[in-house]
């Protein structure tokens, strides 16, 4: 099922929907082109398969390719990735070539013709070699750059500063550059089978399965197996709490098979809840959209202990669906959580257990902090926002080259 634009009404309101319109008609026949590096996996592709049929229903002209490389471009990539996110991971003179290859290969076969091109993070950066004249290139970056390896980002810079403007999620991942810098925060959507409205019945028949008991509070941590997520922190802080509040502990991730890594923490999560049968350590496939959307619905506190992150969908998420959420501020958290408003952040796990047993034992102040965070998502962090932000981003650059006209 893919909902056009009024579906969002009852969500954001008819004149959110209107302005996105009117937008659209300033913008309507420019050609919009998005390329990343996959079409189906992780959190660029599902905002793209959201947002490239909106746009074109706003009489955009979008279109959206995915450049190709093989798995050694990938682990290069990769590496740049994680050496952006400040692991320390050099490039060799191979590396630089294999990037270098793969990016001529997809200039070779890309049309790269439209009024403005979207580039999605460090794989495809390098296309701007290609840009036609007239063209408008935005590069946006999904990454943490405030503290990268300094020699990879000295190989990825020239590159950006080529480009009209730099999208970054979060005021303190960007870098200093001399193009213009934009902030634009990612997106939930409210009708995707991860955020849609579930019946109870479902809700209760999903949380059945997994071995929890649904007439007792549950306390959620949804997130990858990764150590940057703390699960064991999640665990040591649920211990604490637990000798004050009856409640359960759901630890659920992806599927973490190909990261040995992950399947590391997962057995050491498995270990340490070995003793505690109200622990629940639960691995499910990426496709279980409804399962995370049930436990999300079902769970009485949601915690996001991260001592590093991205945005941190799952806090969107999970304020969407009016929860109280306990968090580390950390990443783009604190733009989601206002401590005590729309949420609590946090810090420790002394803090972390100190916040679920006071949000066990204050259910009203637990539901306002819950209903104020949805609030919040609904007025930033919908996909309807981004859109907008996208199209005025749009709208900006053009208005650019009209003075660059006039001066002229
Ligand atoms: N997620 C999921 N299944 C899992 C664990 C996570 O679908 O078992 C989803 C989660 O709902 C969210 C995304 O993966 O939409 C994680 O995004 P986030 O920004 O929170 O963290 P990341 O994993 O990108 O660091």
């Amino acid at each position: 099922m893919t909902a056009g634009l009024d579906a969002y009404a009852p969500f954001v309101g008819r004149a959110t929907i209107e302005e996105l319109r009117l937008l659209g008609e300033r913008l309507r026949g420019r050609r919009v082109q998005h390329i990343n590096s996959t079409a189906v996996g992780g959190g660029v592709a599902e905002i793209l398969n959201r947002l490239v049929p909106l746009l074109l229903e706003l009489g955009i002209n979008t279109r959206w390719d995915v450049i190709r490389g093989g798995d050694e471009f990938y682990a290069v990539t990769k590496a740049i990735h994680n050496a952006l996110h400040g692991q320390p991971v050099t490039l060799s003179e191979h590396d630089v070539a294999v990037y270098r290859e793969t990016t001529e290969q997809n200039l070779r076969t890309l049309a790269l013709s439209d009024d403005i091109v979207f580039i999605h993070d460090p794989q495809p950066a390098g296309l701007i070699a290609g840009r036609a004249p007239g063209s408008h290139w935005i590069w946006r970056c999904h990454i943490d750059l405030s503290a990268p390896v300094p020699s990879v980002w000295e190989f990825l810079r020239p590159t950006v500063e080529r480009y009209d403007a730099a999208v970054f999620s979060a005021p303190q991942f960007s870098r200093t550059l001399p193009i213009d810098q934009v902030l634009i925060a990612p997106s939930i959507d409210p009708l995707a089978d991860k955020n849609r409205e579930l019946d109870a019945r479902t809700i209760e028949s999903i949380v059945t399965s997994l071995g929890l008991d649904p007439g007792r509070p549950l306390v959620t941590q949804v997130s990858r197996f990764d150590r940057l997520k703390d699960p064991l922190g999640v665990i040591e802080a649920y211990r604490l709490a637990k000798k004050y509040n009856d409640c359960q502990l759901l630890l659920v991730g992806g599927s973490a098979t190909d990261d040995p890594e992950g399947q590391a923490v997962l057995t050491e999560c498995r270990d340490r809840a070995a003793d505690d049968r109200d622990i629940h350590v639960v691995e499910l496939p990426p496709t279980a959209n409804i399962e995370i959307n049930a436990v999300q619905r079902a769970s009485t506190v949601l915690v996001q202990k991260s001592l590093r992150e991205g945005f941190g969908l799952t806090v969107a998420e999970a304020l969407w669906k009016a929860k109280p959420v306990i968090a580390g501020a950390v990443g783009g958290i604190p733009l989601q959580i206002t401590h005590k408003y729309s949420g609590v952040l946090t810090h420790t796990i002394e803090g972390t257990a100190y916040w679920i047993k006071q949000l066990l034992n204050a259910p009203d102040f637990a539901r306002h902090l819950g209903e104020n965070g949805r609030e919040h998502v609904r007025h930033n962090f919908l996909l309807t926002r981004h859109l907008r932000d996208y199209m005025l981003l749009f709208l900006y650059l053009g208005h650019l080259g009209q003075s660059v006209i006039t001066l002229d």
